[in-house]
């Protein structure tokens, strides 16, 4: 099962793709982590994208396009895969269908208020070492990652400014793509405003009650 995760940032496609990846056996590729990786690794391609990210606007498409080929061109990706990111705006839409990068089944949709988001923004926490996404609101207490030990990062981009021009690129050039796969009847939605657990089963009772094909067979083959 190919499953694109759509929703504004801080909506918690990271979060429930992490979780959805744990329980079904899938990679999780995400568009912005592959930037993030680059930047870390000091190539000049994430150099250059760190410069954009910082302001929240987006990586051009040259960058990014290669990148999701690159990552999609892996075998890992063969019995499907969470997609997080790509494709993010009108153009990237049109490569996506011209060069047919990949298919996708599922297009899963978080919705959450403005509110909602904005207050998540400044207690997002990735661990540095496994990828694990927290967020303090969730008043667990965790000094260190609960998965491995490892110390908390917080994303340069995560500040109420940035984050305020990263919502206002998603409406403006993510959110219309959505109409593409909506045609294609790809687009189960789903409320994403709650702690992670709840919005994790909120989802599942929404992929469990969609018409997507082989969606059922795939929910009921459990972990694999
Ligand atoms: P994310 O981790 O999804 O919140 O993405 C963080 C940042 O990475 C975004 O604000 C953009 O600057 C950049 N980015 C992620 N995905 C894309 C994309 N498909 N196209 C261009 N820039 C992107």
């Amino acid at each position: 099962m190919k499953f694109l995760m759509f929703g504004a940032p801080m909506a918690g496609k990271g979060t429930l793709a992490g979780m959805l990846s744990e329980k079904y056996n899938l990679p999780t590729i995400s568009m912005g982590d592959i930037l993030r990786n680059s930047i870390a690794q000091g190539t000049d391609e994430g150099l250059l994208a760190k410069s954009y990210m910082d302001k929240g606007e987006m990586v051009p498409n040259e960058v990014v396009c290669a990148m999701i080929k690159t990552r999609l061109a892996k075998p890992d990706v063969a019995n499907g895969f969470i997609l997080d990111g790509f494709p993010r705006t009108p153009s990237q839409l049109e490569v996506f269908v011209r060069e047919n990068i990949t298919d996708i089944d599922v297009v899963v949709s978080l919705e959450v208020p403005y509110e909602s988001l904005v207050s998540r923004v400044v207690g997002r926490r990735t661990c540095k070492d496994c990828g694990y996404i927290y967020n303090t609101s969730w008043n667990l207490g965790y000094k260190v990652c609960p998965k491995c030990g490892g110390e908390w990062s917080i994303r340069s981009d995560d500040n109420e400014d940035t984050y305020k021009t990263r919502y206002n690129v998603y409406i403006s050039e993510t959110l219309p793509i959505l109409e593409y796969f909506e045609k294609q009847g790809k687009v189960v939605k789903t409320i994403g405003d709650k702690a992670p657990e709840q919005s994790y089963t909120n989802m599942m009772n929404a992929l469990k009650n969609s018409n997507i094909p082989g969606m059922k067979e795939f929910l009921e083959g459990g972990n694999k």
